[in-house]
């Protein structure tokens, strides 16, 4: 059974997997039969009603070092506004494949397979090859972080690349997130007496001042640039002519290695001081692989021979991705993020992805892949 990647593309489309959803159980099943074929074997992760991931190996119980191809196949609803397609038709149209998830990343995840399913016949028994594609990326990478914690699916990954949009760019690295939920109480009495009260805005106020009068840049790495903090929401009271008993708050951090989610956690709560009480809402690490990583060199190498440059200089985003979760279980485990479509044409109406990336998206796939294997680039074929 073979596919090329544009009808697998059309054909992931095709099902709503509008995170949080049932559907990605259905969407994974779809794809599982192009894996086994190829020799993969193939085993789902449920976390949830009709959410899972689906974990291919090529030599599972080997031990043997793998490269590990990842991505995501939930996707963000439809908005508000009209589409002029239907968003799960997969249609093509200009050279461009249409739909939602069709560039997010329903179309670097096709990719992958399809690289992963031409490589098969290629890979030597010292080297192992795995595909994931995780549900619930777009709700906080629940479906990497339910996949990774299971060693037995997670194996032994020595490099891994993930296929977000990044417009088949070589990318390195992107912040983490962080996302607290503050707290405060206080006793509520007639806004006409306040002394008789102990008024929970205000405290919540000043706790608030005190974080957001601290300069959370001072560290700021090199590539990534500095952690940054803002206040998101605050809500407290429920009349006017009342003392507010209670407040709550939201921080959202986005994070870089130093000095990270840990101590950035840490440091806030001591900010706030005891009369806050904090939960974390996310906590997705950042992602760093640096560019002189053998590896890492390796790939963006064959990127630039690609292109005809001397060399990629690989950059990073500003999104976070399911690279956050295989981090936290891989500290060193060099990570490649680079995958078809524009990265700003994410979570769009009329989302698409151009025809040609994907194509293109599978061929470097194949480069990475037969680099992997140390086989000659020319067996593997290309991307049809
Ligand atoms: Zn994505």
């Amino acid at each position: 059974m073979t596919m090329d990647v544009l009808s697998l593309a059309r054909l992931l489309v095709g099902y709503d997997t509008i995170s949080p959803s049932s559907g990605e159980r259905a969407c994974l099943e779809a794809a599982a039969p192009l894996l086994r074929t190829a020799g993969f074997r193939v085993r789902f992760d449920d976390y949830g009603p009709g959410r899972s991931n689906l974990c291919a190996q090529l030599r599972p119980d080997s031990g043997a070092p793998s490269l590990c191809l990842a991505g995501h196949i939930d996707t963000v609803p439809l908005g508000s506004a009209a589409w002029s397609v239907d968003p799960f038709a997969g249609e093509v149209r200009d050279g461009r494949l249409f739909g939602r998830g069709a560039c997010d990343m329903k179309g670097g995840m096709a990719a992958l397979v399809c690289a992963a399913v031409r490589a098969a016949p290629f890979v030597p028994p010292d080297r192992d090859l795995c595909v994931h594609m995780y549900g619930g990326e777009e709700t906080g990478c629940e479906g990497s972080f339910h996949l990774v914690a299971d060693p037995s699916l997670l194996g032994h990954p020595a490099a891994v690349v993930v296929g977000e949009p990044t417009d088949n760019l070589p990318l390195v690295g992107h912040k983490g997130a962080l996302w607290l939920r503050g707290e405060t109480t206080g006793r509520t009495a007639h806004a006409s007496m306040p002394e008789q009260g102990d008024n929970a805005l205000l405290t919540a106020m000043r706790a608030a001042g005190r974080i957001l009068a601290h300069d959370f840049t001072r560290q700021a790495h090199p590539h990534l640039g500095p952690t940054t903090l803002t206040a998101t929401t605050m809500h407290a009271g429920l009349n006017i002519n009342s003392v507010p008993d209670s407040a709550v708050f939201t921080l959202d951090l986005r994070t870089v290695p130093e000095p990270g989610n840990a101590a950035l956690a840490a440091a806030v709560a001591a900010l706030a001081g005891d009369e806050t009480r904090f939960t974390t809402l996310l906590d997705v690490p950042p992602v760093w692989s640096s560019p002189d990583d053998p590896w890492i060199s390796r790939v963006t190498g064959l990127w630039a021979a690609r292109h005809g440059r001397r060399n990629a200089a690989p950059g990073t985003v500003q999104f976070f991705t399911d690279a956050a979760a295989i981090r936290s279980a891989l500290p060193s485990v060099p990570i490649l993020i680079y995958g078809p479509g524009d990265p700003a044409m994410a979570h769009r109406t009329d989302e698409f992805c151009p025809v040609s990336q994907l194509f293109e998206a599978v061929s470097f796939y194949l480069d990475v892949i037969a680099d992997w294997c140390g086989v000659d680039r020319a067996r593997t074929g290309d991307a049809a």
